[in-house]
């Protein structure tokens, strides 16, 4: 039984102040609607210290967004893993498709921070999905391959229980247009199958997959309601009570 799990990522919103009062209604409002999804929160670095605090004994796991790909050095302006264990925070957001489009991020450098992640004894949540270009020239299936095999690579067996899989079409992310449940099923079910070849038939079993792209109170039960989809990343509509909310309660 896979429990639902779902994310919210705060990308460049909320300064440590604004992070804390909003983690704590958000805390409070879900204690009070009986949320029963694994959660977690990824907020920008500087917040973060603001959130675990305000989060502390609540359950909701505080993430990272990113992090960088060695243990410490000369790499300016850069976050190391044991900085984030520091802080409390154990999960991290990796490959997110800002990062691999606006900072050129491969495939090959998001494999030695999912292989540093897991020496430090941290949670990924490994981001993969295709652009509009790629998935209407029949790319779809080519590219996530990639991306698994890629992002994937050199991780043990043994390891797989601290992945998680987001599934997010570049073209769903901020844009409003969601895939709708039957694509977004058959990606993730494309995905479990893979995992399924690259590891074995129960790994991919217990492998949760979220999918990300525009969820909202409106679409997220219908998505949920499908085989493969076991939780969301949530961009947008992760920034306010009132939208996270419905979400994180898409079960009541
Ligand atoms: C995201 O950033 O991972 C995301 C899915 O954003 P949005 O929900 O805003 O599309």
């Amino acid at each position: 039984m896979r429990k639902p799990y779902i994310a919210g990522n705060w990308k460049m919103n909320m300064t440590p102040s604004a992070g804390a009062a909003f983690a704590h209604d958000l805390a409070e409002a879900a204690k009070k609607a009986g949320a029963d999804v694994k959660m977690m929160v990824a907020p920008p670095f500087v917040t973060i210290p603001a959130v675990v605090e305000a989060l502390k004994g609540t359950g909701i796991i505080v993430a990272a967004q990113n992090m960088n790909d060695h243990k410490s050095g000369a790499y300016t302006g850069e976050v190391a893993p044991d900085m984030l264990k520091d802080l409390g925070v154990n999960t991290v957001i990796l490959g997110h498709s800002e990062r691999r489009s606006y900072y050129k991020e491969s495939d090959e450098f998001i494999n030695k921070k999912v292989l540093l992640a897991i020496e430090e004894g941290m949670d990924v949540v490994l981001c993969v999905g295709e652009t509009l270009e790629e998935r209407e020239s029949g790319k779809l299936e080519e590219v996530l391959s990639t991306q698994l095999s890629g992002d994937l690579k050199d991780v043990k067996a043994e390891d797989m229980c601290h992945i998680t899989i987001a599934y997010e079409p570049v073209w769903a992310i901020g844009t409003g247009k969601t895939a709708t449940p039957e694509d977004a099923d058959s990606a993730h079910a494309f995905i479990r199958s893979f995992v399924a070849k690259m590891y074995s038939a129960d790994i991919a079993e217990n492998l949760i997959i979220q999918y990300g792209g525009s969820v909202n109170a409106s679409n997220v039960k219908a998505l949920m309601a499908k085989e493969n989809i076991d939780g969301a990343l949530v961009g947008g509509a992760s920034l306010s009570v009132e939208k996270f909310l419905p979400i994180i309660t898409f079960d009541k």
